[in-house]
């Protein structure tokens, strides 16, 4: 196990779409293994494999603060099959440094996925965990949480990380909230 680096925007991979994997593999459970232990490192509440710099549609999941490792969710090709409601929620990432913002999702979502030993998983959220499930699936798209809030918000943004790119400016360690 390996703690990676996560890459941060504007890299290019995490605005690629990633690819299916074809076949689960022995490299596939290590790098599951490695994103578990990145995000708990973070930290965070879920991590996606184009975040650590490969573009396939591996994503890791643990909303539970409270009793963590319990209830781990290792998903790869996952795919949304129903969505419900709506729901507005704060959102961080582990790739958009200093910056959080609300963010329209659907409430409830079911998601089929396999595991690292190609069982099919089928998996029904709501609140925090549906939100993460968006939002991980959404990096395997090629798109952040600041590609669906307006273009105002968005390029003042970029202008502000373009800014700390060009001036060196460290960004502070203290996560704003839940950081997906
Ligand atoms: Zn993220």
């Amino acid at each position: 196990m390996a703690i990676l680096e996560i890459l941060k925007y504007p890299e290019p991979i995490l605005s690629r779409e990633s690819l299916p994997l074809k076949n689960i593999t022995g490299e596939t459970a290590q790098l599951v293994n490695d994103l578990m232990e990145t995000m708990y490192a973070a930290p965070g509440v879920g991590l996606a494999a184009p975040q650590v710099g490969v573009a396939q549609r591996v994503i890791v999941l643990d909303v539970d603060h409270e009793n963590p490792h319990k209830q781990v969710y290792k998903l790869i090709n996952p795919i949304i099959t129903r969505t419900e409601g709506e729901v507005i929620w704060e959102e961080g990432c582990l790739s958009v440094v200093d910056f959080t913002a609300e963010v329209r999702r659907a409430a409830k979502v079911e998601v089929v996925a396999f595991d690292e030993h190609e069982k099919e998983i089928k998996v029904a959220a709501e609140g925090l965990f549906a939100v993460a499930l968006q939002h991980e699936i959404d990096h395997l798209d090629g798109k952040l949480f600041i590609d669906r809030i307006s273009r105002l918000k968005r390029n003042l943004y970029t202008r502000r990380r373009k800014k700390m790119l060009r001036d060196g400016t460290i960004p502070s360690n203290e996560s704003p909230g839940v950081m997906i």
